[in-house]
Formats: C-alpha cells, structure tokens, sequence
C-alpha cells in the first residue's frame, strides 16, 4: 500500500482553500477524483465514474 501526501497541506491547513484540510472538498485537487471512506464527496466520484462509463 502507498501513501500521498499534499503538496498543498502547510501544518494541517490548505493553501488552496486558506482553511483546515478537507480532503475530497470543492476546491480540492481530489475533488471528484478519489472515493473516501465515510464522505459526503464521494457523490461527485460517482458522477465522474459513471459518466466515463457511458463514454466506453
Ligand atoms: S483540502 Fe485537498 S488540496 Fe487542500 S491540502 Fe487537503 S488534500 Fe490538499
């Protein structure tokens, strides 16, 4: 198993969103493009699953 680390994560806080870190949020460079656990984001990876599937 691999691990990823943010390059955007300075001491717990994005620079992108200028607030804690929220993985998987609007505005994060995973928006849409991971599936999490236990998140509300993982709509969005749906969406973007399905919608490539439809384009095989
Ligand atoms: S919210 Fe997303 S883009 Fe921002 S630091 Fe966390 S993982 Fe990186």
């Amino acid at each position: 198993m691999g691990s990823w680390g943010c390059s955007h994560l300075t001491d717990k806080k994005c620079d992108l969103l200028k607030k804690e870190c929220s993985p998987g949020e609007k505005g994060c460079v995973l928006y849409g493009k991971a599936k999490f656990a236990n998140s509300a984001e993982n709509e969005v990876y749906e969406k973007r699953v399905k919608a490539k599937d439809s384009e095989k």
